[in-house]
């Protein structure tokens, strides 16, 4: 069985677990090290058990905690070479922790496959991941400008997409934010916004997957109801219905999410669909 836990998700930190056959990996840990290890104890894992952290960028959002985490708990980081870079000259004494993996490539994690992919993204090396396990398989797509070819390749046959939905652009254009920040996130370089993240979320459902996560919400530029519509909207125009069909949720900002478990690819549980809407 895959299992993957989203413990924070959003623009203010990011951190997920995911799990397969007592192989545990942290993808990135965006926020505080006492949220981060709250959230693994409520899963029964404890940190000294976690096989690496995996870090898709160096952005503060995805290494907040990385610091004091690695104080208690010496897990190999594993990121591209640029990222590890930038790792060692942002958080004391991981140097030794670092573990180089190239963009594209795949290695084995006990009983977890950990592919990465180049994402478009303010960050030299940042990657999204897609991390198989007994006969399942999940991508990580957040924190990206634009869908790639290279993206749309990695959410090919995944069973569960955890996919960005930003902002409304909308939101953004008419909002508070100062304009060089505006242009930052409207970018080619930066997140990809709800109507993008929909068009994502439908090429993966075109191609069986049957839950999908949306993640890394703006808390100025979206809300967890307005995002689900939207993807809700672009997928019924497909012919799914979000309440029946597939698994359509919110990951939470400030809160570990719902565990989801897959068995051989077919979603054993998830949660209900008004629940994680409510976050
Ligand atoms: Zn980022
Ligand atoms: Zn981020």
């Amino acid at each position: 069985m895959l299992t993957c836990t989203t413990l924070a998700s959003g623009s203010s930190g990011n951190a997920m677990l995911v799990s397969c056959g007592g192989t545990h990996v942290l993808v990135d840990a965006g926020v505080s090290a006492r949220r981060i290890t709250g959230g693994l104890a409520a899963l029964g894992v404890a940190p000294g058990e976690l096989s690496a952290i995996l870090v898709t960028h160096e952005h503060h959002d995805h290494i907040a905690g990385l610091a004091v985490l690695t104080k208690r708990v010496r897990v190999p980081i594993v990121a591209t070479a640029p990222t590890c870079r930038r790792i060692c000259y942002k958080v004391p004494f991981v140097d030794d922790l670092v573990r180089e993996q190239e963009a594209g490539t795949g290695f084995q994690l006990g009983s977890l496959w950990v592919e990465s992919f180049p994402t478009p993204h303010d960050a030299a090396g940042s990657v999204g991941y897609v991390i198989s396990g007994a006969g399942s398989r999940m991508a990580l797509c957040t924190d990206l400008g634009y869908v790639t070819p290279e993206v749309l390749a990695a959410v090919e046959g995944c069973d569960l997409l955890v996919c960005e939905t930003n902002h409304d652009e909308d939101w953004v254009r008419t909002g508070p934010y100062p304009y060089s920040l505006k242009q930052r996130i409207l970018g080619d370089y930066g997140h990809l916004s709800n109507e993008a993240g929909a068009e994502l979320a439908a090429r993966a459902v075109e191609g069986g997957t049957r839950a999908v996560v949306l993640a890394h919400l703006s808390q100025q530029n979206n809300t967890p109801a307005h995002a689900r519509q939207v993807v809700c909207r672009r997928l019924a125009a497909m012919g799914f219905d979000p309440e029946r069909d597939i698994s359509l949720a919110v990951a939470p900002q400030d809160r570990p999410g719902p565990t989801y478990r897959l068995v051989r690819g077919e979603l054993a549980s998830a949660p209900a669909c008004g629940e994680a809407v409510l976050c």
